[in-house]
């Protein structure tokens, strides 16, 4: 057994301190992908930082942008009244996340960084770039079925598997961390990173710095929206393919447009080219395949991933199918 100390504290800055003068320790919130990093060998932080108790709980709606405390549950934060009536496309992005249990103690920051699913990635017998820099990457020409099609590098092509990431993503949510040097905010689309030549890094958080707050601006996008989540099982399984759609539309013609996908790159993924295609366009069946051929382009499978190539598109046009269907 692998000792560790388990600290508690319900203070911001003490939480920051305790991280960031000592390289072994680590926050811990929900728990839930952590201890089974653990359990697995792949992390062995000496120190962990309890962050249950910081008062970051918060679901408030100020000058109409929602402000989310990092230590939310994703229960919690799906079942807000201001979340259901406000950003209903976050609401199913959570709510297909995972089962019930876990979301009652998975919480907003730990979604954010929760690391990949690749299994190599939890063997350590097994070699994989982002677990031990340079030992090689066992899914490139070996078990890839869950893995990404856009993005990918010569050192990894793993996913990230959050589903509410790819809400946030679409809904232009902003991160605010804090430091020792104070705050900062950096836009949900900047946050997690591709896998380049540097997979062990998921995103763009450093080392002792804090996820504290989520800022989502208000918008028109609530009536007219859905995701579409494609996975092995109904609960419980992490997606294939997911999409999140939302369109505000005037008589049939898209004046806004929102769609990002998970399960297909290291990053949530914003197809901002579909977007600027379907942009003033009519709700058609027609320009929704189109999109979803542009948000395809640069597309690369690697064997046992080669169904995604097809599942994406159509997913893309069932997720703005049943999005416009809402009205
Ligand atoms: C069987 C199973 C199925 C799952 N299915 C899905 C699914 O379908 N969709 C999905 O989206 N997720 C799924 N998950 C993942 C689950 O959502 C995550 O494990 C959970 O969101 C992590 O949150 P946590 O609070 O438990 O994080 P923890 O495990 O406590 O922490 C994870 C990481 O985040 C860091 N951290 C936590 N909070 C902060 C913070 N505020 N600032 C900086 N760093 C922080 C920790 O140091 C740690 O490195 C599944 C998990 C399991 C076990
Ligand atoms: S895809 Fe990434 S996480 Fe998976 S084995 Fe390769 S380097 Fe590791």
């Amino acid at each position: 057994m692998i000792n560790f100390q388990f600290l508690r504290t319900s203070i911001v800055k003490t939480a920051l301190s305790l991280v960031a003068k000592d390289p072994k320790a680590t926050f811990i919130a929900g728990g839930t992908n952590l201890v089974d990093l653990m359990k697995r060998g792949v992390t062995a932080p000496e120190k962990l930082i309890d962050i249950n108790q910081l008062p970051l709980k918060q679901i408030e709606l100020k000058n109409n942008i929602l402000h989310i405390g990092a230590m939310v549950s994703n229960s919690a934060l799906a079942e807000n009244a201001i979340v259901k009536e406000k950003f209903p496309l976050l609401m199913l992005a959570l709510q297909s996340g995972a089962s019930a249990q876990l979301r009652n103690v998975a919480t907003v920051g730990g979604n954010m960084m929760q690391r990949t699913r690749c299994g190599y990635f939890y063997d350590t017998t097994m070699p994989c770039n982002k677990r031990q820099p340079g030992s090689g990457c066992g899914a490139i020409g070996g078990y890839n079925r869950m893995h990404a099609i856009f993005g990918t590098s010569e050192s990894c092509i793993a996913v990230h598997p959050s589903d509410m990431c790819v809400g946030l993503v679409a809904l232009d949510a902003q991160v605010v961390i804090a430091g020792a040097k104070g705050e900062r905010k950096i836009n949900f689309i900047d946050f997690h990173r591709l896998a380049g030549t540097t997979p062990e890094k998921d995103n763009n958080i450093q080392k002792g710095e804090l996820i504290v707050r989520l800022e989502i601006p208000v918008n028109n996008l609530n009536k007219n929206f859905h995701y579409q989540k494609v996975r092995d099982r109904s609960s419980y399984a992490f997606a294939l393919i997911s999409v999140a759609a939302a369109l505000e539309l005037k008589d049939d013609v898209i004046s806004t447009v929102r769609l990002a996908m998970g399960g297909v790159a290291h990053k949530p993924w914003r197809l901002v080219a579909a977007e600027n295609f379907l942009k003033g366009k009519a709700a058609t069946l027609a320009n929704f395949e189109a999109a979803a051929k542009i948000a395809m382009e640069g597309a690369k499978a690697f064997g046992e991933n080669d169904f995604k190539l097809k599942m994406a598109p159509n997913t893309i046009i069932e997720a703005l199918t049943v999005a416009k269907a809402k009205a």
